[in-house]
């Protein structure tokens, strides 16, 4: 038997136990929730960059109790460095605030998918979480066109979360590019 939907319906829409509507969007998601703030600070970054002329990524690196210990963006252009990416500069940052290399427990919070060298670079710090908005089809190497940061051959695999605001972190990159034109990039 099939059940069909009256025409009209007889009853509002229940709310949710405790009154918790989901006005701002989907349901509550226990994964991705938590990094919803933190990656509004990376995303603070991201627009940072391209005052630089820079790609706008931005990066933040959580301690243990998710105290602010390293940010980034990438600065690419603006210091003419091919390795100054937004994850290597908040590990940097946070590197020099413990005054050490091993950032045990640490989350590396970014707007888009790690490429080679800042996967490579986050197990190297021994992070414990990457946790990334946008994925990049083209480049990303925690998940999509590698998974750097989960490969069994490597000694430390930090956790990976991936679609924390991904819809505005990769909207600050299409709007960018299309800004660009047909400037090479
Ligand atoms: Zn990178």
């Amino acid at each position: 038997m099939t059940e069909h939907a009256p025409e009209t319906p007889s009853e509002p829409a229940a709310e949710p136990p405790g009154g918790r509507t989901s006005r701002h969007g989907p349901a509550p998601d226990p994964v991705r929730d938590p990094w919803l703030d933190p990656m509004g600070l990376a995303l603070e970054e991201a627009v940072r960059a391209t005052a630089g002329g820079d790609v706008p990524v931005g990066a933040v690196l959580l301690g243990p109790d998710g105290a602010v210990l390293g940010r980034g963006h990438n600065e690419r252009e603006a210091n003419g460095d091919p390795t100054a990416h937004a994850e290597v500069l908040a590990i940097r940052g946070a590197a020099r605030a413990l005054g050490g290399w091993r950032l045990h427990g640490c989350t590396l919070l970014v707007t888009l998918e790690p490429c080679t060298m800042c996967a490579g670079a986050a197990v190297l710090a021994r992070l414990r979480r990457v946790v990334y908005g946008a994925r990049d089809d083209k480049a990303g190497a925690a998940g999509s066109l590698w998974d750097v940061v989960r490969d069994r051959r490597l000694n430390h695999r930090p956790e990976v979360i991936c679609g924390v605001r991904e819809e505005e972190c990769g909207r600050l990159l299409t709007d960018f590019f299309r800004g660009a034109g047909d400037r090479d990039g």
